[in-house]
Protein backbone atom coordinates (compact mmCIF):
# COMPACT_ATOMS: atom_id res chain seq x y z
CA UNK A 1 0.00 0.00 0.00
CA UNK A 2 1.73 3.30 -0.68
CA UNK A 3 1.21 6.48 1.33
CA UNK A 4 -1.40 7.89 -0.52
CA UNK A 5 -3.78 4.98 -0.29
CA UNK A 6 -2.60 4.80 3.52
CA UNK A 7 -3.75 8.40 4.09
CA UNK A 8 -7.28 8.15 2.15
CA UNK A 9 -7.60 4.42 3.79
CA UNK A 10 -6.56 4.81 7.37
CA UNK A 11 -5.86 8.34 9.11
CA UNK A 12 -8.05 10.81 10.09
CA UNK A 13 -6.10 13.99 9.54
CA UNK A 14 -2.62 14.52 8.28
CA UNK A 15 -1.43 18.17 7.97
CA UNK A 16 2.33 19.33 7.03
CA UNK A 17 3.26 22.65 9.03
CA UNK A 18 6.23 25.21 7.90
CA UNK A 19 7.05 28.43 9.59
CA UNK A 20 9.86 29.58 6.46
CA UNK A 21 10.45 32.45 9.46
CA UNK A 22 12.50 29.95 11.62
CA UNK A 23 12.99 26.82 9.52
CA UNK A 24 10.49 24.74 10.93
CA UNK A 25 9.20 21.72 9.01
CA UNK A 26 6.77 19.14 10.43
CA UNK A 27 4.37 16.89 10.36
CA UNK A 28 1.37 16.01 12.63
CA UNK A 29 -0.58 12.77 11.96
CA UNK A 30 -4.16 11.67 13.39
CA UNK A 31 -4.72 8.00 13.09
CA UNK A 32 -7.96 7.79 15.37
CA UNK A 33 -9.68 10.19 17.74
CA UNK A 34 -12.04 7.07 17.79
CA UNK A 35 -11.83 6.05 21.42
CA UNK A 36 -10.25 9.67 22.46
CA UNK A 37 -7.81 12.92 21.94
CA UNK A 38 -4.91 11.59 19.88
CA UNK A 39 -1.94 10.64 21.79
CA UNK A 40 1.81 10.42 20.57
CA UNK A 41 4.87 12.10 20.79
CA UNK A 42 6.84 14.78 18.75
CA UNK A 43 9.49 12.80 17.00
CA UNK A 44 12.78 15.47 16.09
CA UNK A 45 14.81 13.74 13.30
CA UNK A 46 16.89 14.44 10.18
CA UNK A 47 15.11 12.23 7.89
CA UNK A 48 16.22 12.36 3.94
CA UNK A 49 12.88 13.41 2.55
CA UNK A 50 9.64 14.73 3.48
CA UNK A 51 8.09 11.55 1.99
CA UNK A 52 10.15 9.00 4.30
CA UNK A 53 9.15 11.26 7.82
CA UNK A 54 5.48 11.17 6.23
CA UNK A 55 5.66 7.46 6.00
CA UNK A 56 7.27 7.51 9.76
CA UNK A 57 4.50 9.80 11.26
CA UNK A 58 1.61 7.28 8.83
CA UNK A 59 3.18 4.34 10.71
CA UNK A 60 3.52 5.57 14.19
CA UNK A 61 0.26 6.93 14.95
CA UNK A 62 -1.28 4.05 13.70
CA UNK A 63 0.44 2.40 16.21
CA UNK A 64 -0.35 5.07 18.87
CA UNK A 65 -4.70 3.64 18.03
CA UNK A 66 -3.55 0.25 18.48
CA UNK A 67 -1.31 0.47 21.74
CA UNK A 68 -4.07 2.77 23.32
CA UNK A 69 -6.86 0.44 22.15
CA UNK A 70 -5.11 -2.56 23.41
CA UNK A 71 -4.47 -0.95 26.74
CA UNK A 72 -7.82 0.04 27.33
CA UNK A 73 -7.26 3.88 27.29
CA UNK A 74 -9.79 6.63 26.45
CA UNK A 75 -7.35 7.87 23.46
CA UNK A 76 -6.66 7.91 20.54
CA UNK A 77 -3.66 7.47 18.13
CA UNK A 78 -1.05 10.68 16.46
CA UNK A 79 2.42 11.42 15.94
CA UNK A 80 4.18 14.50 15.09
CA UNK A 81 7.42 15.02 13.70
CA UNK A 82 9.88 17.94 13.25
CA UNK A 83 12.22 17.41 10.32
CA UNK A 84 15.92 18.33 10.85
CA UNK A 85 18.33 18.01 12.65
CA UNK A 86 18.00 17.82 16.57
CA UNK A 87 21.15 19.59 17.39
CA UNK A 88 20.13 22.58 15.34
CA UNK A 89 21.14 26.10 17.01
CA UNK A 90 17.59 27.22 16.62
CA UNK A 91 15.94 24.62 18.22
CA UNK A 92 14.21 26.32 20.85
CA UNK A 93 12.74 28.02 18.02
CA UNK A 94 11.69 25.11 16.02
CA UNK A 95 10.26 23.68 19.30
CA UNK A 96 7.82 26.45 19.43
CA UNK A 97 6.81 26.25 15.73
CA UNK A 98 5.93 23.24 16.61
CA UNK A 99 3.89 24.16 19.13
CA UNK A 100 1.91 26.69 17.73
CA UNK A 101 0.92 24.03 15.08
CA UNK A 102 0.03 21.55 17.70
CA UNK A 103 -2.13 24.37 19.14
CA UNK A 104 -3.99 24.93 15.86
CA UNK A 105 -5.61 21.42 16.45
CA UNK A 106 -7.35 22.77 20.04
CA UNK A 107 -6.73 19.41 22.04
CA UNK A 108 -7.74 16.79 19.33
CA UNK A 109 -4.09 15.84 19.23
CA UNK A 110 -1.96 15.79 22.35
CA UNK A 111 2.06 15.63 22.54
CA UNK A 112 5.02 14.13 24.33
CA UNK A 113 8.38 13.40 24.06
CA UNK A 114 10.11 11.05 21.73
CA UNK A 115 13.06 10.09 19.71
CA UNK A 116 15.19 13.21 19.50
CA UNK A 117 13.02 15.45 21.85
CA UNK A 118 13.00 15.52 26.17
CA UNK A 119 10.67 16.74 29.08
CA UNK A 120 12.87 20.08 28.68
CA UNK A 121 11.82 20.03 24.99
CA UNK A 122 8.35 19.59 26.16
CA UNK A 123 8.51 22.57 28.27
CA UNK A 124 9.17 24.58 25.05
CA UNK A 125 6.39 23.50 23.46
CA UNK A 126 4.42 24.08 26.70
CA UNK A 127 5.12 28.09 25.89
CA UNK A 128 2.97 27.49 23.02
CA UNK A 129 0.02 25.01 23.51
CA UNK A 130 -1.21 23.32 26.77
CA UNK A 131 -2.13 19.87 24.60
CA UNK A 132 1.61 18.29 25.81
CA UNK A 133 1.86 15.88 28.46
CA UNK A 134 5.50 14.43 29.89
CA UNK A 135 6.56 17.97 31.33
CA UNK A 136 9.11 18.33 34.17
CA UNK A 137 7.65 17.37 37.72
CA UNK A 138 4.69 15.99 36.26
CA UNK A 139 5.07 12.50 34.40
CA UNK A 140 8.09 13.39 33.17
CA UNK A 141 10.41 10.94 31.44
CA UNK A 142 8.21 8.25 30.01
CA UNK A 143 11.36 6.12 29.10
CA UNK A 144 11.93 4.11 32.99
CA UNK A 145 8.16 3.42 32.58
CA UNK A 146 8.37 2.03 28.76
CA UNK A 147 11.73 -0.28 29.90
CA UNK A 148 9.69 -1.31 33.19
CA UNK A 149 7.06 -2.41 30.59
CA UNK A 150 9.30 -4.23 28.05
CA UNK A 151 10.46 -5.99 31.12
CA UNK A 152 7.44 -7.58 32.00
CA UNK A 153 7.26 -8.42 28.18
CA UNK A 154 9.99 -10.30 28.59
CA UNK A 155 8.57 -11.79 31.79
CA UNK A 156 5.87 -12.84 30.21
CA UNK A 157 7.53 -14.40 26.85
CA UNK A 158 10.07 -16.36 29.56
CA UNK A 159 6.66 -17.71 31.08
CA UNK A 160 5.31 -19.00 27.74
CA UNK A 161 8.26 -20.59 26.55
CA UNK A 162 10.40 -21.53 29.25
CA UNK A 163 8.00 -21.65 31.84
CA UNK A 164 9.75 -19.65 34.45
CA UNK A 165 9.36 -15.53 34.91
CA UNK A 166 12.57 -15.30 36.27
CA UNK A 167 15.27 -13.77 34.13
CA UNK A 168 18.35 -15.15 35.89
CA UNK A 169 20.76 -16.81 33.75
CA UNK A 170 18.86 -15.57 31.24
CA UNK A 171 21.24 -13.61 28.53
CA UNK A 172 19.72 -10.56 26.75
CA UNK A 173 21.08 -8.84 23.70
CA UNK A 174 20.23 -5.09 23.33
CA UNK A 175 20.21 -3.17 20.43
CA UNK A 176 20.28 0.78 21.28
CA UNK A 177 21.15 2.03 25.00
CA UNK A 178 19.67 5.27 25.13
CA UNK A 179 16.80 6.50 26.99
CA UNK A 180 14.77 3.15 27.00
CA UNK A 181 17.40 0.54 26.53
CA UNK A 182 19.74 2.22 29.71
CA UNK A 183 16.81 1.71 31.76
CA UNK A 184 15.72 -1.96 30.59
CA UNK A 185 19.27 -2.65 31.00
CA UNK A 186 19.78 -1.74 34.59
CA UNK A 187 16.17 -4.00 35.52
CA UNK A 188 17.50 -6.86 33.71
CA UNK A 189 20.93 -6.92 35.17
CA UNK A 190 18.82 -6.23 38.93
CA UNK A 191 17.37 -9.54 37.82
CA UNK A 192 20.65 -11.64 37.42
CA UNK A 193 20.55 -11.42 33.16
CA UNK A 194 23.63 -11.26 31.20
CA UNK A 195 23.70 -8.81 28.91
CA UNK A 196 25.24 -7.73 25.62
CA UNK A 197 24.82 -4.30 23.99
CA UNK A 198 25.27 -2.65 20.79
CA UNK A 199 24.48 1.72 20.25
CA UNK A 200 25.71 3.56 17.28
CA UNK A 201 26.06 6.37 20.20
CA UNK A 202 29.61 5.18 21.61
CA UNK A 203 28.90 7.13 25.27
CA UNK A 204 25.15 5.29 25.62
CA UNK A 205 27.21 1.99 24.97
CA UNK A 206 29.88 2.65 27.41
CA UNK A 207 27.40 3.42 30.39
CA UNK A 208 26.12 -0.16 30.20
CA UNK A 209 29.36 -1.61 29.93
CA UNK A 210 30.43 -0.36 33.13
CA UNK A 211 27.41 -0.18 35.18
CA UNK A 212 25.76 -3.61 34.22
CA UNK A 213 29.22 -5.15 32.69
CA UNK A 214 26.96 -5.90 29.18
CA UNK A 215 29.32 -6.89 26.49
CA UNK A 216 29.75 -4.85 23.72
CA UNK A 217 29.32 -6.06 20.10
CA UNK A 218 29.20 -3.72 16.74
CA UNK A 219 25.73 -2.49 15.57
CA UNK A 220 25.49 -4.91 12.66
CA UNK A 221 26.81 -8.16 14.89
CA UNK A 222 23.61 -7.96 17.27
CA UNK A 223 21.13 -9.44 14.82
CA UNK A 224 23.46 -13.14 15.19
CA UNK A 225 24.43 -12.95 18.70
CA UNK A 226 23.65 -15.98 20.41
CA UNK A 227 20.99 -14.93 23.21
CA UNK A 228 18.03 -15.84 24.38
CA UNK A 229 15.95 -12.76 23.56
CA UNK A 230 16.74 -10.00 21.21
CA UNK A 231 15.30 -6.32 22.58
CA UNK A 232 14.95 -3.91 19.91
CA UNK A 233 15.40 -0.23 21.38
CA UNK A 234 16.46 1.42 19.15
CA UNK A 235 14.81 2.23 15.41
CA UNK A 236 12.12 0.68 13.62
CA UNK A 237 12.09 -1.70 11.39
CA UNK A 238 14.92 -4.21 12.43
CA UNK A 239 13.19 -7.11 11.70
CA UNK A 240 12.61 -8.08 7.86
CA UNK A 241 14.12 -10.11 5.38
CA UNK A 242 18.05 -9.29 6.21
CA UNK A 243 18.16 -9.65 10.09
CA UNK A 244 15.69 -12.26 11.01
CA UNK A 245 17.82 -15.31 9.44
CA UNK A 246 20.77 -13.94 11.71
CA UNK A 247 18.62 -14.34 14.55
CA UNK A 248 19.94 -17.19 17.24
CA UNK A 249 17.16 -16.35 20.16
CA UNK A 250 14.13 -17.75 20.81
CA UNK A 251 12.40 -14.49 21.92
CA UNK A 252 12.24 -10.50 20.69
CA UNK A 253 10.66 -8.24 22.82
CA UNK A 254 11.87 -4.74 23.00
CA UNK A 255 10.82 -0.93 22.64
CA UNK A 256 11.30 0.43 19.32
CA UNK A 257 7.82 1.17 17.19
CA UNK A 258 7.63 -0.70 13.91
CA UNK A 259 10.29 -3.26 14.67
CA UNK A 260 8.38 -5.63 11.58
CA UNK A 261 9.45 -3.85 8.43
CA UNK A 262 6.18 -5.27 6.79
CA UNK A 263 3.55 -7.67 8.60
CA UNK A 264 4.75 -10.62 6.86
CA UNK A 265 7.85 -10.95 8.95
CA UNK A 266 5.84 -11.68 11.71
CA UNK A 267 5.29 -15.16 10.29
CA UNK A 268 8.47 -15.36 9.43
CA UNK A 269 9.64 -15.10 13.15
CA UNK A 270 6.96 -18.01 13.81
CA UNK A 271 8.48 -20.24 10.85
CA UNK A 272 11.24 -19.61 12.69
CA UNK A 273 10.34 -20.94 16.32
CA UNK A 274 10.95 -17.38 17.61
CA UNK A 275 8.59 -15.71 20.31
CA UNK A 276 7.50 -12.30 19.16
CA UNK A 277 6.17 -9.71 21.63
CA UNK A 278 4.08 -7.26 19.74
CA UNK A 279 6.12 -3.75 19.68
CA UNK A 280 2.92 -1.41 20.93
CA UNK A 281 1.88 -4.08 23.50
CA UNK A 282 5.64 -4.34 24.84
CA UNK A 283 6.27 -0.78 25.19
CA UNK A 284 2.93 1.03 26.16
CA UNK A 285 4.51 1.62 30.08
CA UNK A 286 5.53 5.19 29.02
CA UNK A 287 1.81 6.09 28.06
CA UNK A 288 0.38 4.18 30.96
CA UNK A 289 2.55 6.26 33.36
CA UNK A 290 1.39 9.60 31.14
CA UNK A 291 -2.19 9.18 32.47
CA UNK A 292 -1.07 9.86 35.38
CA UNK A 293 -0.78 13.32 34.01
CA UNK A 294 -3.66 13.12 31.29
CA UNK A 295 -6.11 10.98 32.80
CA UNK A 296 -5.32 11.63 36.54
CA UNK A 297 -4.63 8.60 37.84
CA UNK A 298 -2.42 7.97 40.89
CA UNK A 299 1.07 6.55 40.38
CA UNK A 300 0.27 3.88 41.77
CA UNK A 301 -3.11 2.84 39.40
CA UNK A 302 -0.17 3.86 36.57
CA UNK A 303 2.04 1.15 38.13
CA UNK A 304 -0.26 -1.77 38.22
CA UNK A 305 -1.16 -1.62 34.50
CA UNK A 306 2.41 -1.58 33.72
CA UNK A 307 2.92 -4.67 35.61
CA UNK A 308 -0.40 -5.93 34.31
CA UNK A 309 1.65 -5.45 30.69
CA UNK A 310 2.41 -9.38 31.84
CA UNK A 311 -0.88 -10.64 31.40
CA UNK A 312 -2.18 -9.33 28.38
CA UNK A 313 1.20 -10.54 26.69
CA UNK A 314 0.45 -14.15 27.95
CA UNK A 315 -3.10 -13.67 26.68
CA UNK A 316 -1.97 -12.98 23.18
CA UNK A 317 0.96 -15.43 22.63
CA UNK A 318 -2.40 -17.39 24.21
CA UNK A 319 -5.00 -16.80 21.53
CA UNK A 320 -2.22 -16.21 18.99
CA UNK A 321 -1.47 -19.74 19.84
CA UNK A 322 -5.02 -21.30 19.89
CA UNK A 323 -5.71 -19.67 16.84
CA UNK A 324 -2.80 -20.55 14.91
CA UNK A 325 -1.72 -16.92 14.10
CA UNK A 326 1.11 -14.99 14.97
CA UNK A 327 1.66 -12.51 17.89
CA UNK A 328 1.24 -9.56 15.98
CA UNK A 329 -2.03 -10.59 14.62
CA UNK A 330 -3.80 -11.55 17.49
CA UNK A 331 -2.77 -8.10 19.06
CA UNK A 332 -3.95 -6.86 15.52
CA UNK A 333 -7.41 -8.03 16.59
CA UNK A 334 -8.10 -7.30 19.82
CA UNK A 335 -7.21 -3.71 19.55
CA UNK A 336 -9.31 -3.60 16.18
CA UNK A 337 -12.42 -5.40 18.59
CA UNK A 338 -11.72 -2.69 20.97
CA UNK A 339 -11.81 0.26 18.59
CA UNK A 340 -15.11 -0.73 17.71
CA UNK A 341 -16.01 -0.25 21.15
CA UNK A 342 -16.28 2.84 23.25
CA UNK A 343 -14.01 2.56 26.31
CA UNK A 344 -15.80 0.41 28.43
CA UNK A 345 -14.15 1.67 31.73
CA UNK A 346 -15.17 4.31 33.11
CA UNK A 347 -12.37 4.33 35.61
CA UNK A 348 -10.03 5.08 33.19
CA UNK A 349 -11.19 8.76 32.60
CA UNK A 350 -10.68 9.04 36.50
P1 LIG B 1 16.77 7.19 22.43
O1 LIG B 1 16.96 8.12 21.28
O2 LIG B 1 17.00 7.71 23.80
O3 LIG B 1 17.67 5.89 22.26
C1 LIG B 1 17.83 5.22 21.05
C2 LIG B 1 19.25 4.66 21.05
O4 LIG B 1 19.41 3.83 19.89
C3 LIG B 1 20.34 5.74 20.99
O5 LIG B 1 21.31 5.50 21.97
C4 LIG B 1 20.89 5.58 19.57
O6 LIG B 1 22.26 5.95 19.48
C5 LIG B 1 20.68 4.10 19.35
N1 LIG B 1 20.70 3.69 17.95
C6 LIG B 1 20.24 4.33 16.85
N2 LIG B 1 20.47 3.60 15.75
C7 LIG B 1 21.08 2.46 16.16
C8 LIG B 1 21.56 1.30 15.50
N3 LIG B 1 21.47 1.16 14.18
N4 LIG B 1 22.12 0.32 16.26
C9 LIG B 1 22.24 0.45 17.59
N5 LIG B 1 21.80 1.53 18.27
C10 LIG B 1 21.23 2.52 17.57
O7 LIG B 1 15.29 6.63 22.26
P2 LIG B 1 14.40 5.91 23.38
O8 LIG B 1 13.51 6.91 23.98
O9 LIG B 1 15.26 5.04 24.22
O10 LIG B 1 13.49 4.99 22.46
C11 LIG B 1 13.99 3.81 21.85
C12 LIG B 1 12.91 3.19 20.97
O11 LIG B 1 11.77 2.89 21.78
C13 LIG B 1 12.38 4.11 19.86
O12 LIG B 1 12.03 3.33 18.75
C14 LIG B 1 11.13 4.72 20.46
O13 LIG B 1 10.18 5.10 19.48
C15 LIG B 1 10.61 3.55 21.25
N6 LIG B 1 9.75 3.94 22.36
C16 LIG B 1 10.25 4.74 23.35
C17 LIG B 1 9.42 5.10 24.39
C18 LIG B 1 9.93 5.95 25.52
O14 LIG B 1 9.28 5.98 26.57
N7 LIG B 1 11.06 6.62 25.36
C19 LIG B 1 8.08 4.65 24.44
C20 LIG B 1 7.63 3.80 23.42
C21 LIG B 1 8.48 3.46 22.39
Amino acid sequence: MNITEKLTNTHELVLIGRDDAVGYHGIIAIHSTALGPAVGGTRFWNYDSEEEALTDALRLSHGMTYKSALARLPLGGGKSIIIGKHSAPDRPALLRAHGRFVDTLKGRYVTAEDVGTSPADMEIVRLETQHVAGLIGRSGDPSPYTARGVYRAIQASSQFLLNTCELSGLTVAIQGCGSVGYHLAKLLHEAGASLIASDVNNENLSRVVYEFGAEAVAPNEIFSVKADVFAPCALGGVLNDETIPQLKVQIVAGSANNQLLEERHGAMLRQRSILYAPDYVANVGGVLNGCTELLGWTPEQALEKINAIYDTVLKIFQSADAEGITPNEAADRLAEERLKQPSERPEDRN
